[in-house]
This record gives C-alpha cells, structure tokens and sequence, in this order.
C-alpha cells in the first residue's frame, strides 16, 4: 500500500500533465485550421472559388434557372443568349469583349462565371453564404444583398480562369475593367476613369465599400 499512493499520484500527474499537452496540441491544430480558414478559405458560393465555376444549386424554394442569370460552364462575353451575359451593362459588356479579343491574341480566354443576377438568385447565394460563413457578417464579406449587389444590376462579371483574371489584373485598367475587392480577384467592374488614371485601389472586401452601407 505504501508504494500505491505516490504511484498513483504519479500517474495523476502524469495524465493531467499528457491532457495539458493534449489541449495545448489540439489549440495549436484548431488555431492552424481557424487561421486557416479565415485567411485562404475561398468562398463558395457568390463569387467563383479563385475564378472557378461554381455550379448554382437549388433550394426548397425552387431551382435557380438560367432565367436568373445562373450559368453554365466556359460561357464567354460574346454569349449574350444567357441572361446572365445578355443582361450585363452594355458599356461593360463592350469593355470586355474588346478585353477578351486582345487576350485572345495573348492565348487567354475569358470566361464569365457570373455576370448579372436577379434578386432571387441574389438572395439564394446570400441564404447559401449565411450558412456556409455561418453569420451574416461574415457572409457579407463575400456576398452582397440583392439591393446592393452590382451583379444584380448588371454592373459586374466574376471571370476566370485563373489565367484570364491575371491577364485582367494587368490589362484590364486599359480598358476600364477594373477589381473592387482585394479579397475577389475575379470580381470586375467598369470604372471607365481608368482607362487614364489607373484603377483605384480596391477595398479589402465588400464591407468597406460604402455601396454595401444600404
Ligand atoms: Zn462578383
């Protein structure tokens, strides 16, 4: 008996001692995945995962149409029988079909992964982001209401692929093609003061563009 006590209180010591290191190990792993996350965790939903296409789904509410602007694969600027092109502002639309025939010459080929919206499927990707990011707060870094969102009213295209939206990053002020956010390489409006002057800076996402304070 005189040798249990102190070896049990060794093992005691020894468990809580293995359990500290667990949870400073499981801190350290699930800081690693949240910083992951937070800083390199494309979205899914709204905007093309880093110039992706993602395919529209459907909720309980009813299937997003090409009616509202949802599109298939590798669609084109000059494809303008999709809603989802067709409906596009026309200066923008000729600011980039003058874009994408250049880079056409540069072996590059823009595709649309979403251009305009209607409200309802502005408010289905919003719903979806809500329940990806897990808050509207969140949500309203990537995703835009549909009383606020440029796609909705015709005045902005997430392109890719990734080829395409580098050549844009380093062409598209010539033409007033410009990125809006920092945190959405493929996200471009027309800012047709660019084409001498430059863009301007893009903010670090969407809620630190005053259009978003609606
Ligand atoms: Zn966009």
């Amino acid at each position: 008996m005189g040798r249990t006590r102190p070896t049990r209180t060794t093992i005691r010591t020894a468990v809580r001692a293995t359990a500290g290191g667990l949870v400073v190990v499981t801190a350290a792993i699930i800081g690693t995945l949240v910083h992951r996350s937070a800083s390199s965790s494309p979205p899914s939903f709204g905007e093309a995962r880093r110039g992706e296409h993602v395919a529209p789904t459907s909720d309980a509410d009813g299937a997003v149409t090409e009616a509202d602007g949802a599109l298939p694969d590798a669609v084109t600027v000059f494809d303008e029988e999709h809603p989802g092109v067709g409906n596009l502002d026309r200066d923008l639309l000729g600011a980039l079909r003058e874009a994408a025939t250049d880079a056409a010459d540069d072996g590059i080929e823009l595709s649309v992964n979403s251009g305009w919206r209607s409200p309802e499927y502005q408010d289905q990707l919003l719903r979806e982001a809500v329940s990806e990011h897990g808050s509207e707060a969140e949500a309203a870094r990537w995703v835009a209401t549909a009383d606020t969102s440029a796609h909705v009213s015709g005045n902005a295209v997430d392109i890719g692929p990734f080829d395409a939206t580098a050549w844009l990053s380093e062409h598209g002020a010539a033409y007033g093609l410009c990125q809006i956010y920092g945190n959405e390489p493929w996200h471009y409006e027309l800012r047709p003061e660019a084409i001498e002057r430059g863009c301007p800076a893009p903010y670090a996402d969407p809620t630190q563009d005053p259009r978003m304070q609606q």
